[in-house]
């Protein structure tokens, strides 16, 4: 790896020139060119391990249970009653995870492009690839954007955990890609997107956040803090087909048993309403999409 140097990996990536995040590294453990991206996973130091692709950091044992809570929890309880549930990539598993906790989540089907990356995870993250084997998950190994111009009115919410604009992924930052979302979910579906930093990427965000506009008739980009990804800070851009969803109000509230059951360390009601308050740069700036 060239990002790798003296025992540190550093994270260089077009999408944030100028600066790279660097993590010590105490081994590597694996490392494969697969069919569509380089994968490398290193046992870092502080961080636990970290699954990286093309590059770029994907989740370390650290700090991935934030943004694998919240991709989860912030559509899913902006939803009346999810039953059937789509994540798009999220080939460690973490996600999956966090969805099946959820008490109304019936069924939940994952569609990543890289095998790879599923068989990597299961052997060298499993407390995130535990979602990959449970009884009510199906998986399809495709690209999630072939997989929903074959689908409509099937899932109650679809969530897309994928890297980076880049690669593979681009597809996914699409206007088309929200257009044919729309039409796989049911009546009042609500999807939700990886949509990347407000600090690096706010053109990007802006952009997605705008797609989703123009096929959602109510809309949010939401802020989580994850330290290994660029900035610390990453989002989510949401949309529902029901124009009456206020996503700062969650409307499912898991109770105090029900909370302990699923071992939640991030996600809370209290956080889910703070994550759409947004610093006064950005709420102006997505406010002219
Ligand atoms: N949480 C991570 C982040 O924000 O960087 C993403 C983690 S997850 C490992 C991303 C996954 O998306 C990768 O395994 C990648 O193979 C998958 N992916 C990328 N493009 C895809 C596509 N078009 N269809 C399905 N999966 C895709």
């Amino acid at each position: 790896m060239d990002s790798l140097q003296k025992g540190w990996f550093s994270e260089f990536s077009p999408l944030w020139p100028g600066v790279s995040l660097s993590l010590q590294v105490e081994e590597v453990l694996h490392s494969e060119q697969s069919e569509y991206q380089k994968i490398n996973v290193l046992k870092t130091k502080e961080f636990g391990t970290a699954l990286i692709l093309d590059g770029v950091i994907q989740c370390t044992e650290f700090d991935e249970f934030s943004y694998s809570e919240m991709i989860a929890f912030l559509p899913l309880c902006s939803h009346p009653d999810p039953k059937s549930v789509l994540i798009v990539g999220g080939g460690d598993g973490g996600v999956v995870r966090e969805v099946l906790k959820h008490p109304s989540v019936e069924s939940a089907y994952l569609v990543e492009i890289d095998a790879r990356v599923m068989e990597v995870s299961r052997q060298y993250l499993p407390n995130m690839a535990v979602g990959l084997n449970h009884p009510r998950l199906k998986v399809h190994v495709g690209d999630g954007f072939k997989f929903m111009q074959n689908h409509e009115k099937e899932f109650d919410v679809i969530i897309t955990d994928s890297s980076d604009p880049v690669g593979p992924a681009e597809s996914l930052f699409q206007a088309s890609y929200f257009d044919l979302m729309s039409r796989a979910l049911k009546p009042g579906g609500i999807v939700c997107s990886q949509a990347g930093t407000l600090w690096y990427s706010l053109p990007c965000v802006s952009s997605t956040l705008q797609h989703c506009r123009s096929v959602f008739s109510s809309t949010a980009y939401a802020a989580a803090s994850v330290p290994t990804y660029p900035s610390g800070q990453i989002g989510f851009v949401l949309g529902s087909l029901n124009k009456d969803t206020n996503f700062q109000t969650p409307l499912r509230i898991f109770s105090p048993s029900e909370l302990e059951t699923m071992k939640l360390r991030y996600y809370s009601k209290e956080i889910h309403s703070a994550a759409f308050t947004l610093p006064s740069f950005a709420r102006e700036a997505l406010s002219k999409v």
